[in-house]
């Protein structure tokens, strides 16, 4: 099969039947992928997720995919010096990944964030089994112009040496604890 013409990862749910209308992976998450693969960075105007909902989509397909790089690309920069690119890579070609389910996005929660509510379903030899999580997204301003604000994943697993009241690792200029620390408090 055609990679060009294989429905995208993000398009496959386990317990619906495929359904016409399923993307193809270059009409769905490839063209966000391939962004990040020039070059390392995200020059091209064309591939920014619209939405955290997209970038969580194009995110799973990484997994799906091992496209290590692109998870790490994507995750707030402040956390990505501290993300463990193999082990992200190993536990992702591990993963007999089965599809995903979007149970809830909120695409606006307050200035700049967002929180996506998903199921990733897997294989296991016990059967099929679904990670469910809610994950928190932060739109970021591109420096110093203020445009080309874009989404990027909070991880919530990754320490923060940041403390409460110091300014947010997002650039905000508010307090970590009233911005993304919100987020990131477990
Ligand atoms: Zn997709
Ligand atoms: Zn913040």
């Amino acid at each position: 099969m055609q990679p060009s013409i294989k429905t995208c990862p993000c398009q496959v749910h386990p317990l619906f039947t495929p359904v016409s209308s399923a993307l193809t992976y270059s009409n769905c998450c490839q063209p966000y992928h391939d962004n990040f693969y020039q070059d390392g960075t995200d020059n091209s105007e064309g591939a920014r997720a619209e939405s955290a909902e997209r970038l969580m989509r194009t995110r799973y397909s990484a997994f799906v995919l091992v496209k290590a790089d692109y998870i790490v690309a994507t995750t707030v920069p402040a956390q990505q010096a501290l993300l463990d690119i193999e082990a992200i890579e190993s536990w992702a070609k591990q993963t007999d990944w089965a599809g995903l389910e979007i149970v809830r996005h909120t695409p606006k929660i307050g200035k700049r964030h967002a929180q996506v509510e998903f199921k990733a379903y897997f294989n296991t030899p016990d059967g099929l089994q679904a990670h469910q999580e809610l994950s928190a997204f932060v739109k970021i301003a591109d420096k110093p112009t203020n445009k080309n604000a874009r989404w990027y994943f909070l991880d919530p697993t990754v320490a923060m040496t940041v403390s409460q009241k110091q300014p947010c690792i997002c650039g905000s200029g508010e307090k970590f604890k009233r911005c993304c620390g919100v987020y990131l408090a477990n």
